[in-house]
């Protein structure tokens, strides 16, 4: 079908990820329970579950604190409880490792350890690259973030130690700095450190800033690329993010601005451009900021646009709008982090933009 005709006003669509209308229904319900998203692969609350599940420091040769068998029940309380019980323990594990490395040696200093950057996808287990897969299964200790995913977990070696640092906006568990140290302090220590990153390292992933760091102090950094999230969520969509005659070019932003500010006007009157598909990362927050100036620049105002919550995994919700509807759409579906926004004519390329699927706007009246 020609794009033109795709393109009439449309009513926004929620959907989820499966493409198959009468399981959509089924599907919605099943992510829409609060017990579903607890166990989300993105809640921060899930992930001291899951580096008590793999019990990560607890080896043979450690002694498990006393706490370790009592969550904490107060949301608030959990990033304090994640840094009180890791920190210590890392020191103990950096201890055995060392210890480990002296007996191995006979004392004899030997060189650093391997560091490896390595972007995991947006979610999809099936979408790490085989070198990755081979880069996880070899690692003495993963660091990871809360982009990646617990099916991606679940591939780590059962003898591997398991670390998060992740963040969410607003606080963060570990600084950038904390996490350089640790990188180092485990790479000097002679392991095997494998950074895993969601999407692609070197996209929004501050990927550059780790090697950057670790090559300074002398420690060899490899990058194993990721599907970043633009890539994996407009393959699932159907979203072809250049098209002859439609998208000329592609450009990722980030809804935040590294100054502090969260106006992302600087980027606005350059981005507005009708032949470009825009990829918007963290940018939930500053979006209605963002739609208004890029209309105020040029941008039609029934450019079609969707925005991606969880996408290619199991929880993935997509809301489909034009430009100047997306952000009471996005609100009103209370779409949450990480989410991606993806401006721009093709988006209506994708199969399951309304036009092409109109029954599946029951799903909006069935919430
Ligand atoms: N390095 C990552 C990006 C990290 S920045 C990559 O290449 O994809 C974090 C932002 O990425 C999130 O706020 C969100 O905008 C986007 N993102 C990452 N994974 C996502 C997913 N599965 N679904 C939706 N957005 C995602």
């Amino acid at each position: 079908m020609a794009l033109s005709s795709r393109l009439p006003s449309s009513t926004p669509i929620y959907q989820s990820r499966n493409p198959n209308p009468s399981i959509h229904r089924k599907l919605f319900t099943i992510n829409c329970s609060s017990d579903s998203l607890k166990a989300s692969p993105f809640t921060e609350k899930h992930s001291i579950e899951r580096y008590q599940r793999d019990s990560w420091v607890y080896k043979s040769q450690l002694q498990q604190p006393s706490c370790s068998c009592q969550l904490p029940s107060d949301q608030d309380f959990v990033r304090d409880y994640d840094i009180a019980m890791q920190l210590p323990e890392l020191k103990k594990l950096l201890e055995v490792l060392r210890e480990k490395r002296r007996d191995e040696n006979g004392g004899e200093r030997k060189g650093p350890g391997n560091v490896f950057l390595v972007g995991t996808g947006p979610g999809d287990p099936e979408l790490l690259t085989i070198k990755a897969l081979r880069v996880i299964e070899s690692a003495d200790l993963l660091l990871y973030d809360r982009l990646v995913s617990n099916d991606v977990l679940n591939l780590v070696g059962p003898n591997a130690n398991l670390l998060y640092v992740g963040k969410t906006a607003g606080y963060h568990s570990r600084t950038q700095e904390e996490i350089h140290e640790l990188l180092l302090s485990f790479a000097e220590a002679g392991a095997n450190v494998v950074r895993l990153k969601g999407g692609d390292p070197l996209v929004f992933g501050r990927g550059g800033e780790e090697m950057d760091f670790l090559q300074q102090q002398g420690i060899e950094v490899k990058v194993i690329p990721g599907i970043t999230a633009a890539s994996g969520i407009a393959a699932e969509l159907g979203i072809p993010l250049t098209h002859r005659g439609v998208a000329t070019s592609v450009r990722f932003l980030t809804g935040h601005s590294r100054k502090g500010g969260t106006d992302p006007l600087f980027v606005a009157a350059n981005a507005a451009d009708p032949d470009s598909t825009l990829v918007v990362y963290m940018g939930l927050s500053t979006l209605p900021s963002l739609a208004s100036k890029l209309m105020h620049h040029g941008l039609p105002d029934n450019t079609p646009a969707a925005a991606i919550e969880r996408g290619t995994t199991p929880q993935q919700r997509i809301v489909f709008a034009e430009l100047k509807d997306l952000a009471d759409e996005i609100a009103t579906n209370q779409l949450v982090s990480p989410s991606l926004i993806i401006i721009g004519k093709v988006v209506a390329l994708s199969p399951l933009w309304p036009h092409a699927m109109l029954e599946t706007s029951s799903l909006v009246e069935s919430r």
